[in-house]
């Protein structure tokens, strides 16, 4: 907007943080905006949370087989959004997988962290992935109810993150902010651009060196300035910054350099592939996926994790999204893009 300048704020939110960056006049009432940003974020974490025990989601998780729920609008849209992911991704993605999250010790109790924490035996994975599942999630939209048919352990982990990103950018867009970068753990969606004219730039996430950077690293580093770079690095030990323009835009990666445990010498990721119940081969470092809607990026980029990098990539290019996979080689991590992402970068 002419004459506005950059405001930011900062917080925490579903146990990562929030940022926020806009344009607006000097005068600007920011703790207004941050109060109202607050809030959104507050409606998502009380409908969709795993960690509280009063949400819509828990609430939906412990009611008893054949109870149907009136779902809030928000919940509705993601749990329609997930299932949908699901069908298309052929189960790598499955809002309903919360079972084998918790039974893997990513949920929020029986923590892989935890001391006595033991990695499920393969009966145990069988039987929650027996439980669970996406397809014994029924929706009805005229009514915007949901149907537990028992057992099933809706985990939005994956998803809401993104759809809380969505959902500040659309608050922002009702108080006539155009112009705004908002980031929740990583997870970023950029509109309209910069007082100076250009559109956010943001770097994208890379896994760091040594997982013992991990903790420390900032997630986002935003730049003003376009780079180029080889579309491919096939031999990268080093990986090469890759900056985009988040005009319109939404990115999310998911990565197992942030949660992840070793057990025997291996190495667990946080995601797990529903189809088998275990985690997802460690070989693949981190899946960064474009999209208009964050929401669609969260999930997509999870969902393309599970699928790996070979099938990843024909799913990517299937649906003309652009996805960027790193995976760990003997020499180093290698990158790998789709062809939409290779087109975008160009
Ligand atoms: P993300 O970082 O967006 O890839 O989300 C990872 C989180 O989603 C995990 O910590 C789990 O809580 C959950 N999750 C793990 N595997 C899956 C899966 N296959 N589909 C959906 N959610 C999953
Ligand atoms: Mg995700």
């Amino acid at each position: 907007m002419p004459g506005g300048i950059i405001h930011a704020a900062h917080g925490k939110t579903m146990g990562t943080t929030w940022s926020l960056k806009y344009v607006a006049v000097k005068s600007m009432d920011e703790a207004l905006v941050t109060a109202g940003v607050e809030r959104r974020l507050a409606k998502v974490i009380d409908q969709m949370s795993t960690w509280q025990a009063s949400s819509n989601l828990s609430r939906f998780n412990a009611a008893p087989a054949g109870s149907r729920h009136v779902l809030p609008p928000e919940f509705f849209r993601v749990l329609q959004c997930a299932l949908q992911v699901a069908e298309q991704s052929g189960g790598a993605f499955d809002p309903g997988a919360g079972a084998l999250v918790n039974a893997w010790g990513f949920g929020p109790t029986n923590r892989y962290d935890e001391a006595g924490f033991e990695a499920p035996s393969p009966d145990a994975v069988e039987k929650a992935r027996a439980a669970g599942g996406w397809q014994r999630v029924e929706l009805d939209e005229a009514s915007r109810t949901a149907l537990q048919r028992g057992g099933v352990h809706l985990d939005f982990s994956a998803i809401a993150k993104g759809f809380a990103v969505d959902h500040v950018a659309a608050y922002l867009r009702g108080l006539g902010i155009a112009d705004s970068l908002v980031e929740i753990g990583g997870e970023l969606r950029g509109a309209g651009i910069k007082p100076d004219g250009q559109p956010w730039w943001v770097a994208l996430e890379q896994p760091p060196t040594r997982d013992s950077d991990a903790s420390d690293r900032q997630s986002l580093s935003v730049h003003h300035d376009a780079k180029t770079r080889p579309p491919q690095s096939e031999n990268a030990s080093a990986l090469t910054e890759t900056v985009v323009a988040l005009h319109e835009l939404s990115v999310a990666t998911s990565g197992d350099y942030r949660r992840f445990h070793m057990q025997g010498g291996t190495r667990r990721s946080h995601t797990i592939d529903p189809r088998t119940g275990l985690p997802i081969d460690a070989s693949l470092a981190s899946v960064t996926v474009l999209h208009r809607d964050c929401m669609l990026a969260d999930a997509w980029s999870t969902a393309l994790g599970v699928l790996g990098a070979e099938r990843g990539l024909e799913v990517a290019r299937e649906r003309d999204l652009p996805a960027l996979f790193v995976t760990r080689t003997a020499t180093g991590f290698m990158e790998r893009m789709s062809e939409p992402m290779q087109a975008l970068l160009a």
